[in-house]
């Protein structure tokens, strides 16, 4: 059963109750799903997926011009430069950049066709070793700085994935320091869009701390079969 409508409801009441309706945006990360269940969630309205593997995206989406009208598709998983040239003309933007030497392999490809593309920086906020994601400030500045030689990359947002294990502070405090890291990229005049943060366990907390985008799987499409 694929309940767009159920988490919707939730994600705007949410919004509502922090006193931020209508400023809160659904992705569905389909992983594990198969296209069946993708387009059950587009009848429903649903426009935005995620996906997290560049070889499922693949074998899953039609190709780009023969997806359903408005269908937006990113990747949210980490990303390894050799699977980079593959995975552009297949995504609209890809929400997991975490390094610069990925920044460069993204700008080469894209130089070579003249494309321009939305990227997310990813913030590893709960400072665990086995995430992705800039690990301070330094290198996040490093990286922004960075942006002045890839013409073709579009910095649009952050995005983060809040620590495991449902401690509401723990929770609370990764996501306050990204939202604070993106307000200062604000300030410094970047004109930052998206803030993606949440998923299913924790995103009434990430909509309290200033979301702009929560990516939901389980609430939206059920269990995965397996751990993706
Ligand atoms: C799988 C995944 C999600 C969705 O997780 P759920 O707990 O199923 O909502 C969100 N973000 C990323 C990066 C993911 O890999």
């Amino acid at each position: 059963m694929v309940d767009v409508k159920g988490v919707l409801d939730k994600v705007d009441s949410c919004a509502r109750a922090c006193g931020r309706a209508g400023e809160v945006l659904l992705m569905a990360v389909s992983k594990t799903h198969p296209y069946e269940a993708v387009m059950e969630a587009y009848a429903q309205g649903q426009r935005l997926f995620g996906e997290n593997r560049v070889q499922e995206i693949a074998a899953k989406f039609p190709p780009p011009g023969q997806r359903p009208d408005g269908m937006t598709l990113c990747l949210i998983g980490h990303l390894q430069r050799n699977k980079v040239r593959k995975v552009i003309p297949l995504v609209d933007r890809i929400d997991s950049v975490d390094s610069i030497p990925l920044m460069d392999a993204i700008e080469h490809d894209l130089a070579s066709t003249g494309r321009t593309m939305d990227v997310l920086f990813e913030i590893n906020s709960s400072g665990e070793a086995q995430k992705s994601g800039f690990v301070d400030e330094v290198s996040l500045m490093e990286a922004v700085a960075h942006l002045a030689d890839c013409p073709h990359i579009h910095l649009a947002g952050l995005m983060t994935v809040g620590p495991l294990g449902g401690d509401v502070e723990r929770i609370t405090s990764a996501f306050r320091y990204t939202r604070g890291l993106f307000d200062r990229l604000n300030r410094m005049g970047l004109g930052l869009e998206v803030l993606s943060m949440g998923m299913s366990a924790d995103y009434e907390i990430a909509i309290r701390e200033g979301s702009s985008e929560v990516r939901i799987g389980t609430a939206i499409f059920g269990m995965r079969s397996y751990d993706a």
